[in-house]
This record gives C-alpha cells, sequence and structure tokens, in this order.
C-alpha cells in the first residue's frame, strides 16, 4: 500500500535553525518524498487525488534524532535488570519501542549499546540492535539507526554479562575490530572506571582505537560519567561524550576546540526524582538518595552550561532503555536544556541540526523538496515553549498512525 499524495496546509514552521517561527507554511508530499514547500498563499495548481490535512494551528518539526538511545532495552527503574531478559524479549520490546520513537517524532535512534546474542541465522554472537537495524532498514515508516554494538567497559564498572569487558589496550583494540567485523556504524568506549578518579584506559589506548575507528570512516562516542574519563576521552580525540557530567571548565574549552559534539542526558535525573514518588526503591525514596541525584542533577546542569557556553556542540539523548527514561520522552530532554540556559531554538537545533551534524548524514533533521517526508506536526510552538513537543498531532512518514499493522 504506498502512501497517498498529501498536502499539509497552513500550518507553522520550526526548522530549528533560528529562533522564529515561518507561518502559513504548505507542505507537499508524494511517493515518500516532499515535492515542495511553499507559502499557503503561493501553492499555485494542486495535483489531482489530494488527501488534503489542514494543518491550521499546527507547527511542522523535523524530524527528531534521540542521539543516546538503546532501542532493545525498555527502561524504567529496573532498566539494567531487564538487559539480561532472553533475545527474543528484548526484540520485542525493540518493536515497541519503534512505535514509541515514531509516536514521539523521533526518526532517528542512535544506538550506543545493546546486550550481545547468539544470531538465529549465522550463529554469531553479536549486539541485538544490529539485527533489529537490519529488521528496519527497508521498512520507510520505522526508525532509521546508527548502530554501536555492545558497550566495551572496563571489568568492574558494569554488571558481568552485560558488556564487553577489556582491561587493557591491546583487548580494547582487538574487541573494537570485532565490533566492526560485526558491521557497527561507530563505538561506543565506557570511560568510568572502577575507580571514580580513574580512567579504566590511558589516553594512548583510547587514542589507538580513535585511530582505528577514523581509518574506517567510523566515529568514537565515550560514555562519560566522571571528568577523569572525559579528559582521557577528549584528549585521546573522540568525536563525542555520553552524558558528561561532571565536565569542568576546562574540559568544556578542549571540546570546543577540538569540536567533540556532547549528547546530553538530563532528563535522567527528572526520571530519577520522579521514582521517589512511584518506586519503593531505597536508592531513589530514602533522603540520602534523594540527595545524591539532586546533587548529581546540578552538577550535570552545569556541566551542560559550561559546555553551551564554550560553544561545544550539544545533541540530545534520552539514554531510554540504558537508563531509565521511555522510548517517547525525547521532548523531556529539550525541556531539561532549556533549564541548563539553551534558548528553546537552541535545544530543538540540539534534537534536530546538531543530531544530524553528529550523526554525518546529510537528510537527518531537515525537511527539504526532493527530501524524505521526515516531520511531524505539534500543538503549540516549540521556539518559545518546548512542551509543545510532548503535544505530537500527526507524523508525516508513518501517516497512517497504525503503530503495529506494519511489521
Ligand atoms: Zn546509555
Amino acid at each position: 500500500m504506498s502512501p497517498r499524495r498529501t498536502l499539509y496546509r497552513d500550518a507553522a514552521l520550526a526548522d530549528g535553525t533560528g529562533p522564529s517561527l515561518r507561518k502559513g507554511v504548505s507542505v507537499l508530499v508524494d511517493d515518500g518524498r516532499v515535492v515542495w514547500l511553499r507559502p499557503t498563499s503561493e501553492e499555485g495548481d494542486l495535483p489531482a487525488d489530494l488527501h488534503l490535512v489542514d494543518a491550521g494551528g499546527s507547527t511542522i518539526v523535523p524530524g527528531m534524532v534521540d542521539a543516546h538511545s538503546h532501542v532493545t532495552l525498555p527502561g524504567g527503574s529496573h532498566w539494567i535488570d531487564r538487559g539480561f531478559d532472553p533475545p527474543e524479549e528484548l526484540l520485542e520490546v525493540a518493536e515497541h519501542n519503534g512505535d514509541l520513537l515514531a509516536q514521539a517524532g523521533v526518526r532517528w535512534a542512535r544506538d550506543v549499546g545493546s546486550p550481545a546474542a547468539v544470531d538465529p541465522v549465522d550463529g554469531r554472537k553479536r549486539a541485538l540492535a544490529l539485527r533489529v537495524r537490519e529488521r528496519w532498514r527497508n521498512n520507510p515508516t520505522r526508525p532509521r539507526m546508527k548502530v554501536a554494538g555492545t558497550w566495551m567497559a572496563h571489568s568492574g564498572v558494569l554488571p558481568p554479562g552485560l558488556t564487553i569487558e577489556v582491561d587493557d589496550g591491546a583487548r580494547l583494540l582487538a574487541a573494537a575490530n570485532a565490533q566492526f567485523d560485526d558491521g557497527v556504524d561507530f563505538l561506543k568506549l565506557y570511560l568510568d572506571g572502577p575507580k571514580k578518579e580513574e580512567a579504566p584506559w590511558s589516553t594512548e589506548d583510547v587514542r589507538a582505537v580513535v585511530e582505528l575507528a577514523h581509518r574506517r570512516g567510523a566515529k568514537v562516542t565515550a560514555h562519560s560519567g566522571t571528568l577523569a574519563g572525559a579528559r582521557v576521552g577528549i584528549d585521546a580525540g573522540v568525536d563525542s561524550l555520553e552524558h558528561g557530567f561532571e565536565l569542568d571548565s576546562d574540559a568544556a574549552a578542549q571540546m570546543a576546540r577540538r569540536g567533540t559534539f556532547l549528547v546530553s542526558t538530563l532528563a535522567i535525573f527528572r526520571s530519577w526524582a520522579s521514582f521517589a514518588q512511584t518506586t519503593m526503591l531505597p536508592r531513589f525514596v530514602a533522603k540520602e538518595g534523594r540527595e545524591r541525584i539532586a546533587r548529581r542533577r546540578e552538577g550535570a546542569i552545569e556541566s551542560v552550561r559550561l559546555a553551551h557556553h564554550a560553544g561545544v556542540r550539544i545533541a540530545t539523548g534520552t539514554d531510554f532503555g540504558g537508563g531509565s527514561l521511555r522510548a517517547n520522552h525525547l521532548a523531556w530532554e529539550v525541556e531539561a536544556l532549556v533549564e541548563a540556559g539553551l534558548q528553546p531554538w537552541e535545544a530543538l537545533a540540539s534534537a534536530t541540526v546538531r543530531g544530524r551534524e553528529l550523526l554525518g548524514e546529510t537528510d537527518v533533521g531537515r525537511i527539504f523538496e526532493g527530501g524524505p517526508p521526515d516531520f511531524f506536526l505539534v500543538h503549540g510552538d516549540p521556539l518559545s515553549d518546548p512542551t509543545a513537543l510532548w503535544r505530537v498531532w500527526r507524523v508525516a512518514w508513518k501517516p497512517d498512525m497504525s503503530w503495529t499493522m506494519d511489521r
């Protein structure tokens, strides 16, 4: 069933490139392409068999990029336990997440870690998200993906069995090579070590991995919960830091100078704060737990503030699945970036334009004639109110909204 020729008439447009809304915009979509984008007063001759969508009062937004996602995992307060669920269960979770992402206006999921499982087709053990990427590749209504494979971490940091554990530079390099053989798009290093004040590997060890990846035309990103790991990652030339919860002004200045992206995940702390009400887990409910989370949240907001002031490019992520958020929560992160001092349009740019730059794909996060219909419509103005992004009304790349029928 091919999608109908559709005209979205008289919407506003927030394209993430500036602070002002364009009003009175019409967009014609045909055969999976944007035919044109014109002022509503200048639509000109219209083709026959047109499905007209009166978009009055809504705002067109480019499909967003969740730059830190884990599509095979469900999130929630037991998010780490869920990583040990059977692969078939996790593949079902991924399909549900695919629905949630589209409903939330998220076009691209940059997957920064999934459990590994034996592939029933070829018998190889590799990251489950690679199988999801393959499943979704030829379905234009499913999220588009870039996959980092499985987390590479030092032993003693994450629960055994979830990650590829590597304790020295030679094994790190071998693990990186193996992930490329599995077909990953980029690499993810876990730069928190067993000791908080020490990075798990040396700058030279990490640099060797970065050079390997760059030779293959791929990027390297690094989980960075601590300042020690952030410093090693930046010095070694990783392309981006995930979370960056403990950056100082020095690290931020260096990131700006070297062009290192920050992928913010501040909404994690909003989610954890909500668990004080909704769970019985002491780390969220007890007074010490709540205070610790509030302190870390302040530190993380300050890191983003420093990075933003230094001119670091910030892309946004939810960390859904690998953290406690769910796959339809990217608006929460955009809101959190505004709290951290970004203008609403800059925060939207983080979810669109910066996502494109980070992924290195020209079509991402923009709407253009001849391009894919990768946009969605929200009720309200996200350039003055980021919460408008929660109010998704239509998704142009999935116009029938039949979320589960097309698997
Ligand atoms: Zn994560």
